[in-house]
């Protein structure tokens, strides 16, 4: 089963996706994750990105799906897609890629939150330098503050997760993102769901639509 998870910044998507991808092994592809990997190392491809991700602008399409095109193929079992699509420029690239692998999509699941709501989240958002496990200030705070409970790095605020950059990114998602949300919906593979419940419900409603699905589909 390949997804494709949509929902504005702050939606929860990520963690949605790594539990998801734990539940159907699926391997997980966050261009996102992709992006701050490649700059903390210092590549090529980190250097080229870095300040579109810092402010919370979107790479270049032509860019993304070169990299997002390497990393599919590179695949062997079914993939969980979060953070790509973001434009109708990448959404149609990636149909053409499908197709010409004979592979589809399967569910586009997308985590609809309030602008409100999103806000808060990312502004309250810590994340470990280490393994990545992130927490927040008013909804999931650490034991100890600015460590990580799961393997005691430290905890930092993402450069993106800043006023200026989340106000950047929630007009970007609004202009560019949101579009394809309505690209989407008219496929019968989408489903939306709330996403201002706790993570925990919003995963098992995620399950419950894709296991509905599966079995609607036959498989
Ligand atoms: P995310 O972790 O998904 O919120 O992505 C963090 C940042 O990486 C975004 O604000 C963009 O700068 C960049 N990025 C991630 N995915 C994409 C994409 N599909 N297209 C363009 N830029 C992206």
């Amino acid at each position: 089963m390949n997804i494709v998870l949509l929902g504005p910044p702050g939606s929860g998507k990520g963690t949605q996706a790594e539990q998801l991808s734990r539940e159907y092994g699926l391997t997980h592809l966050s261009t996102g994750n992709v992006f701050r990997e490649e700059i903390s190392q210092g590549t090529a491809l980190g250097k080229k990105v870095e300040q579109y991700v810092k402010s919370g602008r979107l790479v270049p399409d032509a860019l993304v799906v070169e990299v997002v095109a390497g990393k599919l193929a590179e695949i062997q079992g079914s993939f969980l897609l979060d953070g790509f699509p973001r434009t109708l420029e990448q959404a149609q690239a990636l149909a053409a890629q499908l197709r010409k692998a004979g592979k589809a999509i399967d569910a586009v699941v997308y985590i609809n939150v309030r602008p409100d709501i999103v806000v808060a989240r990312l502004g309250g958002r810590w994340t470990c330098v280490n393994c990545k496990s992130v927490f927040n200030q008013d909804t999931r705070k650490p034991a100890v503050e600015g460590k990580c409970d799961s393997c005691g790095g430290q905890l930092m605020q993402r450069e993106d997760d800043k006023p200026e950059a989340i106000r950047k990114r929630l007009m970007v998602y609004e202009d560019l993102t949101k579009p394809l949300v309505a690209y989407y919906r008219s496929t019968e593979n989408f489903h939306e769901v709330d996403g201002a419940d706790a993570p925990e419900e919003v995963f098992s409603l995620i399950r419950r639509i894709l296991s509905d699905g599966a079995k609607a589909g036959g498989a």
